[in-house]
C-alpha cells in the first residue's frame, strides 16, 4: 500500500484526493491519500510526521511551493529552475522535490493539439504558476513568451528569473497593453483568478480577443466554473479554448509516476481519471 498526503492551508477544498484516487483507483494499486492541513511555518513539522509515519510521498499547495525547497536532499532541474515544489517522495528519510505543473500543462495543451516548442505564448497573470509555465515553455523550446500583469514589476521579475534558460524570447508588458502584444500569439494563457467561482473579479473587456489570429488556443488555468466568461466569448467568436481540468489532472498523473516510479500512458489514464471523477 502507497502512502500519499497533499498539505496546505487552506487544505479543505483540494481535489487531489479524488483525481489522484481516481487514478490510483484506476491502475489497480492500493493507497490511502490523505488532506492535511499544515499553515506557514509548519513544514519541519510537517516533514517529521511524514518520515516517522512512512508517508511515501506528498503533494504541496499554498503557501509550501517554495518553502520546501530547504528541506529537500534532491530537487529536479524544471523545479529548481522555477524555485517551486508540488511533489515530494520520501525514501529512506530523505526528500526528493518535484515540479509537475509545467508538464501537467503541455500535457493538457498536447491534448488540444497544441505544445511549447516553436509556440508564442502570451500569459496573463505573474504569480507562482506562471513562473512554472514560462521556465516549461523555455525548457521546451516556446519561440517566445510574453508576461502580462497588473503589478508589471512581478511580470519583469518573472521574465528576469527565466532569462538564459534557452533561446526563447521573453518579454512582459503592461494590462493596458494587452491587445497589442496578443497579434501573433499561437497559445493564449489566463493564469489569474479572473472569472473563478467565488473570486469577485471578472475580465470587464474582452476585447483583446478580437486581436488574438484565429489559430490561437485560448488557455484558462480555472476549472470552475468549467466555461469562464473569458472562454465563452472566446468560443463565441470562434477560437478554440480549453479549461483548467486537463493541467490538473495530468500534473496529478505526472505526480503519479513519481509515487510509483513508472512511467503511465498520460492520455490513456486521464480518460480513465475523467470517466473515474
Ligand atoms: P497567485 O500567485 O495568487 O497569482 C495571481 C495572479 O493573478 C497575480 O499575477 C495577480 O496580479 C493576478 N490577479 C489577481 N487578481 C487580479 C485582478 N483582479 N485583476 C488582474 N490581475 C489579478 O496565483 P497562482 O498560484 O499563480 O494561480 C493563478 C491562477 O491559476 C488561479 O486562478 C489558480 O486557480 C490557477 N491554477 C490552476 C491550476 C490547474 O491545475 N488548473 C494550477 C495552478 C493554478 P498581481 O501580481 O498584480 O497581484
Amino acid at each position: 500500500m502507497i502512502r500519499l498526503e497533499v498539505i496546505g492551508d487552506p487544505i479543505e477544498h483540494s481535489l487531489s484526493p479524488a483525481v489522484h484516487g481516481a487514478a490510483l483507483s484506476a491502475l489497480g494499486v492500493e493507497y490511502e491519500y490523505k488532506k492535511v492541513r499544515v499553515a506557514a511555518g509548519g513544514l519541519k513539522r510537517y516533514i517529521a510526521h511524514a518520515i516517522s509515519d512512512r508517508v511515501d510521498g506528498f503533494n504541496l499547495t499554498m503557501p509550501h511551493k517554495v518553502d520546501i525547497l530547504k528541506f529537500l536532499s534532491e530537487i529536479s532541474d524544471d523545479a529548481r529552475l522555477a524555485e517551486s515544489v508540488n511533489t515530494v517522495c520520501v525514501n529512506n528519510g530523505s526528500l526528493s522535490g518535484f515540479n509537475t505543473d509545467g508538464r501537467g500543462f503541455e500535457l493538457s495543451l498536447n491534448r488540444s493539439g497544441y505544445e511549447f516548442k516553436n509556440s508564442r505564448i502570451v500569459i496573463l497573470g505573474a504569480g507562482g504558476v506562471v513562473r512554472t509555465l514560462v521556465t516549461a515553455a523555455a525548457l521546451k523550446g516556446a519561440k517566445s513568451v510574453c508576461v502580462i500583469n497588473r503589478t508589471q514589476s512581478k511580470a519583469r521579475e518573472v521574465c528576469a528569473a527565466a532569462d538564459g534558460i534557452s533561446d526563447t524570447e521573453l518579454s512582459f508588458a503592461a494590462f493596458e497593453e494587452l491587445s497589442e502584444s496578443c497579434g501573433d500569439a499561437d497559445i493564449f494563457i489566463n493564469a489569474t483568478p479572473l472569472g473563478m467561482s467565488g473570486c469577485r473579479g471578472d475580465f470587464e473587456n474582452l476585447e483583446f480577443l478580437h486581436a488574438l489570429p484565429k489559430g490561437v488556443l485560448v488557455s484558462d488555468l480555472i476549472y470552475n466554473p468549467p466555461k469562464t466568461t473569458l472562454l465563452k466569448e472566446a468560443e463565441r467568436i470562434g477560437l478554440k479554448t480549453q479549461n483548467g481540468l486537463g493541467m490538473l489532472i495530468f500534473q496529478a498523473l505526472a505526480a503519479d509516476e513519481y509515487y510509483l516510479e513508472r512511467k503511465l500512458d498520460m492520455q490513456a489514464m486521464y480518460e480513465k481519471v475523467i470517466n473515474n471523477l
